[in-house]
């Protein structure tokens, strides 16, 4: 194959690109290198990483899904397209790349270590096992026995394209719309419509999630924890009973449900706004900082009564129920609980993703 040699400077040498060796450029020699066992070798290797196979004097490429002259090989093995096609085979069909050496699985929303190890270990593991099958389910998509069936397409899908399918195939995306339709269910109360109907827009998180995997995301670790680190920073906890909020900085109670609208209230913005006002002229009056619980409690001990609560009849009707709520329930314990649940340095992840929200707890002083 005289096209796998080229030229170098001295033109009784030629260089084999497959083997990367210097052959003396005589006919004789280059084909004594062309049949020999290690070119041979080298080259069905290249082929074979390639995904590419010779048929008769023709190559065809697997992924790309291309018939070639044989002199093409290496231009088609350069191919930017088909380096892309076959460094996407390298990873794990349920996982993007993401920056750094880390990649995100689509599954469970979750960015690990891009280590064959890591990535294995999580795709065996119990979470994503279980995030999976929901997420196949909700899509009407069966196994049937070693291949793939989606009931909403009438179609059998290639199992490593399956999570391609449920996020990007178009018209798999308008059918599961439309069954929707036909079994109207009203969207979670974190999630908001958007103005293409195959997108959902997640009001805790902020981000666009297709409406294939709405269920997923709202079981993801990380929605879970920005829901959690909202409500911790808005100062939102569930009442004992668990029948409703209750804000600790507008202190009123808000039904179950409501929290979201509550946070993103004016009310509650006014309420906060007036809280480092306070803050700020006791800071100022009495010039000392002083531990944020203490004050905490202080705050509560004297302002914290029924009468005040009255106030805000709009958003708290008293009964029997917030009367249990408020023998039941003690300060402390929920303080404490906080603390644990809301460690800042469990992942480093996280970490970059609430820095905003932390910055402003130290501020504030809580
Ligand atoms: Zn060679
Ligand atoms: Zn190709
Ligand atoms: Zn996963
Ligand atoms: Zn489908
Ligand atoms: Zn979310
Ligand atoms: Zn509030």
């Amino acid at each position: 194959m005289n096209h796998h040699y080229e030229n170098t400077a001295d033109e009784c040498i030629v260089i084999c690109n497959i083997c990367n060796v210097k052959v003396p450029n005589t006919i004789n020699n280059r084909d004594e290198h062309s049949y020999g066992v290690r070119h041979e070798t080298e080259y069905d290797n290249l082929l074979l990483i390639n995904k590419m196979k010779m048929i008769n004097d023709t190559l065809y490429c697997h992924v790309c899904n291309l018939t070639m002259y044989n002199t093409d090989d290496l231009n088609h093995i350069n191919d930017v397209n088909h380096r892309y096609e076959i460094e996407k085979l390298k990873i794990h069909p349920h996982m993007e790349k993401k920056n750094g050496n880390k990649l995100e699985c689509r599954v469970c929303e979750v960015v690990i270590s891009s280590k064959d190890h890591c990535v294995s270990e999580h795709v065996e593991g119990n979470n994503h096992t279980i995030n999976y099958s929901n997420l196949l389910e909700d899509n009407m998509i069966k196994n049937i026995g070693k291949r793939v069936f989606c009931e909403l397409c009438r179609r059998f899908v290639k199992a490593v394209k399956v999570i391609d399918h449920v996020l990007m195939d178009e018209d798999h995306i308008d059918r599961y719309i439309c069954s929707l339709k036909q079994n109207p269910e009203p969207l979670h109360y974190h999630m908001c419509y958007s103005s293409d109907p195959k997108i959902v827009i997640c009001k805790v998180c902020d981000k666009s999630i297709t409406c294939t995997v709405i269920n997923n995301h709202i079981s993801s670790m990380i929605h879970l924890q920005k829901f959690k680190t909202t409500l911790a920073f808005n100062k939102m906890r569930k009442t004992r009973s668990k029948k409703k909020y209750y804000c600790d900085i507008c202190h009123v109670y808000v039904p179950n449900k409501n929290e979201l609208e509550h946070i993103n209230g004016k009310n509650h913005a006014e309420s906060i706004k007036v809280m480092i006002m306070k803050r700020m002229v006791n800071d100022l009056s009495e010039n000392n900082i002083y531990s944020s619980d203490d004050e905490y409690d202080e705050e509560d001990g004297t302002e914290y009564s029924w009468d005040d609560d009255e106030e805000d009849s709009t958003e708290y009707t008293r009964d029997d129920d917030d009367e249990e709520d408020d023998t039941e329930y003690t300060r402390d314990d929920d303080d404490e609980e906080d603390d644990t649940e809301y460690s800042w340095d469990d992942d480093e992840e996280d970490d970059t993703e609430y820095r905003d929200d932390y910055r402003y707890d130290n501020n504030y002083n809580y």
